[in-house]
């Protein structure tokens, strides 16, 4: 029953609309200030394995046991962790960022890493690849927590002066 004592102090978190599944393990791991490999252990899974999804690679992807665990500690339906895994081919080399959907909700969005999308189509702005101002790539979403770039700490939502309008949008 060790489990059930863990469980009541854990903050629970519900997903956002979209939200990549790192950055929702990372913003668990923030609010719990606990480490992913603790957070690898609560979820019955392997720390290798938690590894790779914080960095948006889910091949092999959560087991419908791993997710059940992680439904119980987040308090978050198992049918809402599902759908933060990627419903397209991704491309995960760069992390894109729209910095005007960042200022309206702050957390890292699936869609931005999906093969098929070229820009923000809710704002009609180029998505960034990197921070405008130091050039630095944007760390993995699970890092996301202090929503500023890591380097030179300019704010994710102050980025939005540097994406360019798409014409005609
Ligand atoms: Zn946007
Ligand atoms: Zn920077």
């Amino acid at each position: 029953m060790e489990f059930e004592q863990s469980h009541q102090w854990h903050f629970q978190l519900e997903p956002f609309a979209g939200e990549s599944f790192s950055h929702f393990l990372g913003r668990y791991c923030a609010v719990n200030c606990i480490t992913p490999n603790a957070l690898a252990q609560h979820i019955t899974a392997g720390t290798v394995a938690v590894g790779r999804w914080r960095k948006l690679r889910y091949t092999p992807s959560p087991s419908e046991r791993q997710l059940q665990r992680l439904a119980e500690i987040t308090g978050a339906s198992q049918a809402a962790l599902k759908a933060l895994l990627p419903q397209e081919p991704m491309q995960i080399g760069t992390l894109r960022l729209c910095a005007a959907c960042y200022g309206d909700e702050p957390y890292h969005r699936s869609h931005w890493q999906y093969k098929a999308t070229q820009y923000c189509e809710r704002h009609g702005l180029t998505l960034l690849a990197r921070c405008p101002c130091c050039k630095c790539p944007f760390p993995i979403p699970a890092e996301w927590a202090a929503g500023i770039c890591l380097r030179c700490g300019i704010a994710f939502a102050d980025m939005a002066d540097f994406q360019k309008q798409i014409i005609g949008k």
